[in-house]
């Protein structure tokens, strides 16, 4: 089975990006898990959740995947930065419930000069603090493209953090490949070498899932703008290497291509046409 889907608006609820994904072709989406810039999230309407689930059965759709806010920082050098993440994280695991067995992803966070020793304790802390045995929710960290103070731009800074999670079971990571690209892991060129690298380090037991984007800037660049599909420098033949990846293909794939639904809509039919 190929599971691809878009990044989609939760403006209208959850049913709703049920329905857009349908009408893409789509069978997986990720959303925010509420306004991006980190407000209050909507109250939980469960009879539209319940909506979304049915939707998602008689279709056989694959895991859907929630984004944190990014703007959170659970490594800040301010205590109530650190605070403030740790909340939303919190409420937003709390509220994941309600759609069991899916995904979770978020930013490390950026250890504002405190250095990545720091940086990475004050992660796995929250981490700890928060997750609990009875969660159905796998929390992903996502690999970054190192801008900034960013942590997560390396395998090793990852597995340091999945390292100190008790909860071992509940981490896993989301490989962006326009992030990993940026941050120095040459999926154009060696895409083979880039996977061996991850599973000698954290264990491709630990991927959940992909963010499909194409880059803006070149390898190496540390930048972090995402191109739409075949446009960047990653370019077409690499994602169609990516998808039919014999280590990776049973993953959920997911846009972050600068796009409008239609435009998300011809990249789905794209990728579906290079699937394998
Ligand atoms: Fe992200
Ligand atoms: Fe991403
Ligand atoms: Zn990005």
């Amino acid at each position: 089975m190929f599971y691809i889907g878009c990044h989609l608006s939760i403006s209208n609820g959850y049913e709703a990006m049920g329905k857009a994904a349908l009408k893409i072709g789509a069978n997986s989406f990720q959303f925010f898990s509420r306004n991006p810039r980190g407000s209050k999230a909507k109250d939980i309407d469960p009879s539209d959740i319940d909506r979304l689930l049915k939707l998602m059965e008689e279709n056989n759709f694959g895991k859907i995947l929630a984004h944190a806010p990014y703007t959170l920082n659970p490594c800040s050098n301010k205590a109530h930065t650190r605070a403030f993440a740790k909340l939303v994280l919190q409420e937003d695991l709390e509220r994941m419930e309600y759609l069991p067995n899916n995904y979770y992803n978020f930013h490390p966070g950026s250890h504002v000069g405190q250095g990545v020793e720091v940086g990475i304790q004050y992660i796995v802390d929250t981490l700890n603090e928060i997750l609990k045995s009875e969660y159905r929710t796998i929390v992903l960290l996502e690999t970054m493209a190192g801008k900034g103070t960013e942590i997560g731009s390396s395998f090793e800074e990852l597995k340091r953090i999945i390292d100190g999670v008790e909860l071992s079971d509940k981490i896993g990571v989301c490989l962006d490949t326009c992030h990993v690209y940026d941050a120095g892991y040459d999926i154009v060129n060696d895409l083979d070498g880039v996977l061996e690298e991850f599973d000698s380090i954290i264990g491709l037991d630990k991927l959940y899932a992909i963010h499909l984007n194409d880059s803006k800037n070149p390898f190496n660049s540390h930048k972090d703008r995402h191109e739409k599909i075949g446009y960047g420098s990653l370019g077409l033949e690499t994602f169609e290497k990516i998808i039919n990846h014999p280590k990776i293909r049973h993953l959920p794939f997911y846009l972050e291509t600068p796009n409008d639904l239609e435009g998300y809509g011809r990249e789905i039919e794209l990728l579906k046409s290079m699937r394998k």
